[in-house]
């Protein structure tokens, strides 16, 4: 049952082949075997079981959507009302969020089933899932190696189909570097097409939801239901939602791809390129032509997030405080000791290094030298693809350096980390819309071919996602032990 579809699974249903009670109880199962790939952070066992029952009404009186019944899971970042959300951190172990995030909300109208809330890097920084307090996810193609982040649990969890699909966030790569490496689907769409409300900030005008999948078409149908414009979200845009399934099988003739010749040069294994040409050449022969092109600023991209995402973290994290929720120090002898142990004491290293870094940035003596800068190369950045949309349809390139790393290997070289992200950081800061999808593999590791789009472009990526998945099977997979 759990390796099938989205779409197998909602047709199961509906012909009453098994409940969506059933269902929900064989995901759980599976959560409860796989426990040392340390996915969740919370499983709410009691409350996937009603809202199963309730899909199940639904799929009888003839109410049920594509969603309906189906097991998912959240990525803890996601505020669940009378459920615990940590953000990965010890700041909010004993956070219960008060509502629903308009994501969690569309969800929930839909009738999926959410299974509990999934790992990720401590407030979303980090690209290994190393940096969660609640201890590393393991990826279940090599328990030895990581998930990738921020949303690592996520990807493990789709990988290891201990729920159908997850969500996920992007803000340099959250999204699509744990999808590569866990050989999954994962879309990052275009800023502002999904809300942002409820979802705990990290970097305000470049975090992204988007849907985590093993497949486009699963991922089509995800995105339905998350997107659309919310009132709650000053950044949400008002264009209207298209049907992200009515243009699955458009064909591929006459499609131009674009190749930068900054995404295949020095840094990316060559084992990496060798299985991103085969998919190259597999969109050849299903009518794409294929452009080199050049995106001179494409290399700024790592700095300026580093400058930018800093900045704008070290604002909106601010509100962790130790007074208004979340953790608060033992016995404070004064305010600043509130503050400071309680800050001190809840926030892990990556997150105070970078919040150190972003109130540096920000300070007046350097906010000229290093903000304003970096937005100024943001701008350059966005042209470059701009520029490269306007003679290419799409662009594709790799999603990352090399496949999955060991767990350990990088956390002691913060920069070292901070290169896993060279080739999806740049889109975030041109807030165009990407998806990766599994094309292979380099020494049996899954590796992920990054598509990426014009502004709302999202049914034409999920099409050209479509298309190569109609022709392969690399989405079939199913790591070794979880078939
Ligand atoms: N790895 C990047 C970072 O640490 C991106 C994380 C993300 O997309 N949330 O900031």
């Amino acid at each position: 049952m759990h390796t099938k579809s989205l779409v197998e699974l909602a047709q199961g249903l509906r012909t009453g082949a098994f409940s969506s009670v059933e269902l929900t109880q064989a995901f759980l199962q599976r959560i409860d075997q796989h426990q040392d790939l340390n996915a969740f952070i919370t499983v709410t066992p009691e409350l996937a079981l009603q809202q199963a029952q309730a899909a199940d009404v639904r799929l009888a009186d003839g109410t049920a959507e594509l969603l309906t019944g189906i097991p998912i899971a959240q990525k803890d970042i996601f505020c669940t009302l009378g459920v615990k959300t940590s953000c990965g951190s010890k700041m909010l172990d004993n956070f219960i969020a008060p509502y629903n995030a308009t994501v969690v909300d569309k969800l929930n109208n839909a009738g999926a089933v959410s299974l509990g809330k999934l790992n990720m890097d401590e407030f979303a920084m980090g690209s290994s899932n190393e940096t969660s307090y609640y201890g590393a996810v393991k990826n279940p193609w090599d328990k030895t190696k990581v998930p990738g982040g921020s949303s690592g649990g996520s990807a493990a969890a789709v990988a290891a189909r201990l729920a159908v699909c997850a969500t996920g966030t992007d803000t340099g790569g959250s999204i699509r570097q744990p999808a590569a490496l866990c050989g999954i689907t994962g879309l990052k769409p275009t800023y502002g097409r999904v809300s942002r409300y409820g979802m705990i900030a990290y970097a305000s005008s470049l975090d992204q939801g988007g849907p985590m999948t093993n497949s486009a078409e699963d991922a089509a149908i995800m995105l339905q239901a998350m997107a659309g414009f919310d009132a709650k979200d000053s950044t949400s845009v008002d264009v209207p939602v298209p049907d992200y399934c009515a243009g699955l099988n458009a064909p591929l003739t006459g499609l131009t791809i674009g190749l930068p010749k900054e995404f295949f040069g020095e840094g990316l294994d060559p084992a990496i390129a060798a299985t991103l040409e085969l998919a190259i050449a597999e969109y050849r022969k299903l009518g794409a032509t294929v452009k080199d092109i050049s995106m001179p600023n494409l290399k700024l991209a790592i700095p300026a997030y580093y400058v930018i995402a800093p900045a704008e973290c070290s604002a909106n994290l601010s509100r962790f405080d130790g007074v208004r929720y979340g953790y608060r120090c033992a016995n404070p002898v004064d305010l600043t000791d509130l503050y400071t142990r309680s800050r001190g004491e809840g926030f892990g290293k990556e997150v105070k290094r970078r919040i150190l870094m972003g109130t540096y940035a920000l300070s007046a003596g350097y906010y000229d030298a290093y903000y304003i800068k970096a937005q100024k190369v943001r701008r350059l950045i966005t042209q470059d693809f701009k520029n490269a949309l306007a003679e290419v349809d799409v662009i594709m390139g790799p999603v990352t350096p090399s496949t999955a790393f060991g767990i350990g290997e990088k956390m002691a070289n913060p920069i070292e980390m901070y290169l896993s992200d060279i080739y999806t950081i740049a889109i975030n800061l041109a807030g165009v819309p990407a998806l990766s999808i599994p094309v292979g593999y380099a020494a049996d590791m899954p590796v992920g071919l990054q598509i990426i789009g014009n502004y709302f472009a999202e049914a034409q990526l999920l099409n050209i996602a479509h298309q190569y998945q109609q022709v392969t099977a690399h989405h079939q997979h199913t790591p070794h032990g979880f078939a």
